[in-house]
């Protein structure tokens, strides 16, 4: 019996008949991986608390007929304190989702992971705003899918004075070229430098940074409706 070993993230963790557990797994190895548990669900089995949803860790599989099944596993970091604050949990439970939807699409996965794992990590231990949390998130995902939107300029006529943005253009827009885009609004130039600096930084700064609460919310709406357009995706 080969024996695999592998570290990832948990995704998703659903019931497979009276005693099981399937997970889906990001892997820095792998990418995206199905990992049965044989009696997953029993509260007294040994595996059980390595199986939880957000764990990060190293997993030890075999491979049965093409379905890899779990031998062991350590958990590196559980984000159990997620469980303690709902609305951490469901902004955590949506970003997962979101994983697991975009990671089919992406060609680089470890940038995937770092981000996710990064923003996991911010939302528990560094209590950063939920408002922070995704604008960040979702912007940075955007960067690492390769759609980032672009920003500096008017995309249209390269014009410097831009304060507009366009989710279906792609970006910002000079008040002139954004007449005759109708989903165009109003972006101060805050806001768009909160953007930038997301998108250029490296994926250990991604949290930091200051900046105001209402930015956030901004580049969150722009980002959002963004997604909704270019990923065909609801966030
Ligand atoms: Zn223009």
């Amino acid at each position: 019996m080969n024996l695999i070993k592998t570290r990832g993230l948990v995704l998703k963790s659903i019931s497979y008949g009276e005693y099981d557990k399937i997970l889906t797994v990001l892997t820095q190895e792998a990418g995206k991986i199905s990992v049965m548990v044989k009696g997953g669900k029993s509260i007294n089995h040994g595996k059980s608390s390595q199986t939880l949803l957000f764990s990060y860790g190293d997993y030890i599989l075999y491979d049965k007929g093409g379905m890899y099944i779990l031998s062991s596993a350590e958990v590196i970091e559980s984000f159990y304190d997620l469980t303690k604050d709902l609305d951490k949990l469901n902004l955590a439970s949506e970003i997962l989702q979101f994983i697991n939807f975009t990671c089919d699409e992406s060609e680089d996965l470890s940038d995937l992971l770092r981000v996710t794992l990064n923003t996991l990590y911010a939302l528990v231990h560094y209590d950063k705003s939920l408002a922070m949390v995704k604008a960040v998130f979702y912007t940075k995902m955007c960067e690492c899918l390769g759609i980032a939107p672009a920003l500096g300029v008017c995309m249209e006529c390269g014009d410097v004075q831009m304060g507009k943005f366009s989710p279906s253009f792609g970006g910002t827009l000079c008040a002139d070229c954004a007449s005759e885009c109708p989903d165009a609004v109003s972006v101060s130039p805050q806001t768009a430098q909160v953007m930038e600096y997301i998108l250029s930084c490296d994926i250990k700064k991604m949290f930091s940074f200051k900046a105001a609460e209402e930015d956030f919310t901004n580049v969150y709406t722009l980002i959002k409706e963004f997604i909704k357009i270019h990923l065909d995706y609801e966030i």
